[in-house]
């Protein structure tokens, strides 16, 4: 059920909603759109904090009664990409675009901050409001500066809870799963250095390009042979590139790629077997190579108490039919960092409806959402809180 305080601010929702949309900004660049928030912030009457991770904004909800402090958390960053839809409030920045929710994302935690400071009387402890920048672009991602810029400090965080819009879920429906979510989500590039020479004389050179395809290969059997078929890994090889003509062997190859992991211990499985296969097949082709190893977003891993009472928050918003139990995915999310800190729950509030055709994939040109999600998930984050100051939605 949305609450009627909920409802009557649905305009101003969906408006700040498509005003975001309209203006994208990309990475740590959210000048524009973190002043809104922060602005927005202070004219409802929370201590606000700008600049934090360069664009962040943190806001504190002090509640009348003593009690927990509790974190909501919203990226804001928008994506490289021309936006393709033709909507009213189409983006009007050439090259940007909200194609993954972020937009609302900001919106729904800043009506979720107007209804709770209206209910501050009722709430038991502290509420502090983190927006994000830079979710997308990791690394270094928002959340880890923010982290070292005391954002879980002062007062000490308890516990943290963040949404995300989800294309691949029905508007009306929440999904949710405890333990792992998503996933680690490492960056790879190898570069390998060989002998160049003429293609017909293949046996005076050193051919990183031969390598480079047993590479690829090779990788193939980290997940199939070196990862318990209980569990579950990805390698990828996404970009391979050598040579400039069919008759020259080049002196170098590169190779980039992700590798993606559900649990700390199997991603170290497939680093350290990645590694040997690396130094087996360039040791064979007498290859040298240089390995340049990024670690990415932590596993994500939600807190099994908590999820338990996000469930319930949800059914009764939702209604128990519309609660979903979602596998994990092998996506990446900063949110990870911040859970590893503190227990917490990030979940998904369904937003596509195929018959309005907006059910495009996130990071799509076309991707859009049901705004109707936007009432959900501002429910969601006003009844959370509301339960955990000990009142029941
Ligand atoms: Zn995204
Ligand atoms: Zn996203």
């Amino acid at each position: 059920m949305i609450e009627p305080d909920v409802l009557g601010l649905k305009d101003e929702l969906v408006q700040l909603r498509r005003t975001f949309h309209m203006y994208p900004e990309i990475e740590f660049e959210l000048h524009r759109t973190s002043k809104l928030v922060a602005d927005y912030l202070e004219s409802i009457g929370l201590e606000v904090k700008r600049n934090i991770a360069r664009t962040g904004v943190v806001a504190l909800l002090k509640g009348n009664k003593p009690g927990k402090t509790l974190m909501l958390r919203a990226d804001m960053d928008a994506l490289p990409l021309q936006e393709l839809n033709d909507v009213p409030y189409k983006s009007k920045i050439d090259g940007a675009m909200h194609s993954c929710g972020h937009d609302g994302h900001t919106a729904m935690l800043l009506v979720a901050a107007k209804v709770l400071a209206s209910r501050k009387d009722r709430i038991a402890g502290n509420i502090k409001f983190v927006f994000q920048p830079s979710e997308e672009r990791f690394p270094p991602g928002g959340a880890i500066p923010m982290i070292e810029e005391g954002v879980l400090e002062n007062p000490k965080v308890d516990m943290a809870f963040g949404i995300h819009l989800w294309n691949a879920l029905p508007v009306g429906t929440v999904g949710l799963r405890a333990g792992p979510l998503l996933a680690a989500a490492d960056e790879f590039k190898i570069i390998l250095k060989g002998k160049g020479g003429h293609g017909a004389y293949p046996h005076a050179c050193r051919d990183p390009i031969v390598a480079a395809s047993e590479l690829v290969l090779a990788f193939q059997t980290v997940v199939s042979r070196s990862v318990d078929p209980l569990e579950s890994a990805v390698v990828t090889v996404g970009k391979l590139q050598s040579g400039t003509a069919f008759n020259i062997i080049p002196e170098t190859a590169i190779l980039e790629g992700t590798v993606r992991t559900l649990n700390e211990q199997i991603r170290g499985v497939v680093k350290k077997r990645m590694e040997r296969i690396i130094r087996g097949v360039c040791e064979a082709h007498e290859i040298d190579f240089e390995l340049d190893y990024k670690d990415g977003t932590a596993v994500l891993i939600n807190d099994a108490e908590l999820t338990k009472m996000v469930r319930k928050v949800a059914e009764e918003v939702v209604g128990k039919e519309n609660v979903v139990e979602v596998p994990p995915s092998m996506g990446g999310e900063d949110m990870s960092f911040f859970l590893q800190k503190v227990p917490g729950v990030f979940y998904l509030v369904g937003s596509a409806n195929p018959a309005k055709g907006l059910d495009k994939p996130h990071h799509s040109p076309y991707f859009d959402i049901d705004e109707d999600a936007l009432l959900i998930g501002t429910q969601m984050h006003v009844s959370l809180v509301m339960k955990i100051s000990g009142e029941d939605a």
